[in-house]
């Protein structure tokens, strides 16, 4: 039997289990979805959603076609509440108090339509310690007919208490053939972009689809690699020069170093004697397979490790400038490309 479980691409072991828990009636009253950023936690706790209320047979749920499926896909089921963390002035998402308690009313009213009354707690990590001790409450003695569907990036971001209470769901990133496949297949993707995008994503198909029909993502990464281009070519002075200017755009900067620390990834599997297949940056694999043979690993390894450091600098309001000279002076020198 067809069931919309199959528009899930890879976490086959996860489906199973979902599915089976509403198969033989016992769900939980609370699942954790962990796995880094677009690996697909969400989208696999909507469709849970959406099994778990869906109006079919129980063995074609969720079918993605009644009413219950489609108010859900559309993101206005009643029963079903979607809670996401709100950035606060400083850019750090963060969930408040304020929006659980919200939710603990909304959950004691009972279902309007559906079988079960669903929450989704998205980025749980991004909760207060006010709010994850509020909802720690609610996980002590939910509802009837209740089940909370948290996500996370790793389960150790959370409190002991709450990941105690619930099930968790590891998921890992996909295989990057089975990202691509799924790009070419389902997506229509040419297969040089799907391969590109594949091998970018590092796993998570979220990303991928999200560069796919954001085109900006990629025009983005590429202005990236020529101003890193720009520094490696660049002498001392004018290092100091791209520094200054780099500096004096913030927003962009953790997206740009981000970029360059795949990069230099790249560049040391390469002269560590990883395969070509294995980097990120396929559209680059000349130039990287060029550079990983003339430059000293130390030169990369260094290269490679000071980006990081500027990063974590960057997150920690450091001076960005300074930050990005001492960056742009441990790069080895591009002779002559
Ligand atoms: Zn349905």
């Amino acid at each position: 039997m067809t069931t919309a479980w199959q528009e899930i691409v890879g976490h086959e072991w996860a489906v199973n289990l979902l599915r089976e828990a509403i198969v033989q009636e016992r769900v939980g009253h609370a699942y954790l979805f962990t796995g880094p950023r677009h690996v697909g936690k969400t989208a696999l706790a909507l469709r849970f959603a959406q099994a778990l209320n869906c109006e079919a047979e129980v063995a074609g749920r969720p079918c993605g076609q009644c009413r219950s499926c489609r108010l859900i896909a559309a993101g206005r089921h009643p029963d079903i509440r979607l809670v996401t963390p709100e950035v606060s002035s400083r850019g750090v998402p963060t969930l408040k108090i304020e929006q659980i308690r919200e939710l603990q009313h909304g959950l004691s009213l009972g279902t309007y339509e559906g079988r079960w009354k669903i929450a989704i707690l998205a980025d749980f990590e991004g909760a207060t310690p006010g709010a994850a001790n509020a909802f720690l409450k609610t996980l002590e003695e939910p509802p009837r007919g209740v089940v909370l569907l948290l996500t996370a990036s790793e389960a150790d971001a959370l409190l002991p208490t709450i990941t105690s209470r619930c099930r968790v769901i590891a998921l890992r990133p996909l295989p990057t053939a089975q990202i691509a496949g799924a790009l070419e297949q389902r997506w229509e993707t040419p297969v040089a972009r799907a391969r590109l995008l594949a091998h970018l994503a590092d796993g998570r198909l979220g990303w991928a689809l999200q560069a796919l029909e954001d085109e900006s993502l990629l025009a983005a990464r590429q202005e990236h690699l020529a101003l890193l281009q720009e520094a490696l070519s660049g002498s001392r002075v004018e290092r100091f020069a791209l520094a200054e200017r780099l500096a004096n755009k913030p927003d962009a900067l953790p997206a740009i170093l981000r970029t360059w620390l795949s990069w230099w990834r790249d560049l040391a599997l390469l002269a560590w004697g990883g395969r070509e297949d294995q980097i990120s940056n396929v559209d680059a694999e000349d130039e990287l397979v060029r550079r990983s043979r003339r430059w000293e690993r130390e030169a990369i390894l260094k290269a490679l490790q000071q980006t990081q450091r500027a990063l974590w600098q960057l997150e920690h309001n450091a001076n960005t400038r300074l930050a990005l000279e001492v960056l742009l002076l441990v790069y080895p020198r591009a002779e002559g490309g």
